[in-house]
């Protein structure tokens, strides 16, 4: 295996890498023997089916392998190729997607296969710049994507990379900014086998995944033990460094499961989410949202509450708080059954909610939350 080291990368990184230049030489080569022997058999890997590797790669973006597989698995029977995708229903599309969470992936996957087949006849594109530009392809997706399926050389640096490659060189940038996704992806494609690239990349990513995990890995197995510098400090749990300057913010949640009507022909009532974020045209039952958490007393001096609860309504509270982390927010939620024996909203209906029989509610795509809540109504 030859590799060339660029008298640029020598340049920008030399401080950083020299202490460890002596493993460039070799690194690919022991790299995809580990992988030979050490890879999971996953329906995404040795194919060269840009869709499913799309597919794949999108699924996992927020999601592990081992809950990802099923999903995929469903995803590709019903949606087999881009045309059966982009032509279906966005409703089936995001049914198909739920309890995945991050649904814009879904909406995004859709979308661009609308535009594959609107604007490249249904075939998926085989330029880097072309699969770049489609809606929801990153960097990250846009190399492995290439790289997997044609072999084209664009490294691909995702979490278990950087981990990876900042304990081997024991790399102090921190991953999470813009210079050190720069640097990790400039180190990754200097090391990388080039006429090799699509099982490079997928060795890289395997190794972080199974060998150099966050928690545990086992350096005493590991065949870059003799080369890895962060081992050599007795320092791996310092990498990869991060400069975590995402802020979260607090959100408490109040849902009302209404209940018209008696078992077996009960109603209740839903709404689509409309604005734009990551839980855009999924269902919901009628919310309360607040900054702080509200008492039951506060919820029910709140307009919503007064404008859609008549006096005699029923309250039973189901889950108290059910904790929901997202990227940017925590999310609080508190669950009410509401009932009552002669209907439990003012007439006419606000128009946002629809009224639909409870029994066909698994029609409806749902949020994490609500999926929470209503498989713990059924178990
Ligand atoms: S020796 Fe340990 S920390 Fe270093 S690359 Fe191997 S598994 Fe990762």
């Amino acid at each position: 295996m030859l590799f060339f080291v660029t008298e640029k990368f020598y340049s920008t990184f030399f401080c950083i890498f020299v202490p460890n230049m002596k493993i460039f030489p070799f690194f690919a080569q022991k790299l995809l023997e580990w992988y030979q022997i050490s890879q999971r058999n996953l329906p995404w890997r040795g194919i060269n089916d840009p869709y499913k590797i799309w597919v794949s790669e999108i699924i996992l973006q927020q999601t592990q392998v081992k809950q990802g597989l099923e999903y995929y698995n469903r995803f590709i029977a019903r949606f087999p190729d881009v045309k059966s995708l982009a032509e279906a229903d966005e409703q089936a599309v995001l049914l198909h997607w739920q309890g995945l969470g991050y649904y814009s992936r879904a909406r995004n996957l859709h979308f661009a296969a609308k535009t594959i087949l609107q604007e490249h006849n249904g075939v998926f594109p085989n330029e880097y710049q072309a699969v770049r530009n489609l809606k929801g392809i990153g960097e990250y997706t846009a190399a492995a994507i290439t790289s997997f399926a044609w072999n084209m050389p664009y490294p691909v640096v995702d979490g278990n990379v950087f981990r990876f490659l900042a304990r081997l060189f024991a790399v102090d940038e921190p991953v999470d900014t813009g210079r050190g996704k720069k640097l990790f992806t400039q180190l990754a494609g200097e090391l990388m086998d080039k006429p090799h690239a699509g099982q490079f990349n997928q060795a890289m990513i395997e190794f972080g995944a199974l060998q150099c995990t966050p928690t545990t890995p086992d350096c005493s197995i590991c065949p870059f033990a003799g080369h890895c510098l962060a081992l050599a400090q007795n320092a791996v749990a310092n990498y990869p460094v991060k400069q975590n300057k995402t802020q979260t913010k607090n959100l408490y949640f109040y849902y009302f499961h209404i209940i018209e009507g008696i078992a077996g022909q009960a109603h209740t009532y839903l709404k689509k989410r409309t604005e734009k974020g990551i839980w855009q045209n999924l269902f919901e039952f009628p919310l309360i949202e607040s900054e702080t958490p509200l008492n039951f007393d506060e919820l029910s001096q709140t307009e919503s509450f007064q404008s859609w609860f008549p006096q005699n309504a029923q309250f039973k509270l189901i889950i108290d708080t059910k904790k929901h982390v997202l990227s940017h927010r925590v999310i609080y939620a508190t669950f009410y059954t509401v009932t009552s024996r002669r209907g439990v909203l003012h007439t006419p209906i606000p128009p946002n909610f629809i009224k639909i029989p409870s029994n066909e509610i698994d029609q409806y795509p749902v949020h994490r939350l609500m999926q929470y809540y209503l498989e713990s109504q059924t178990s």
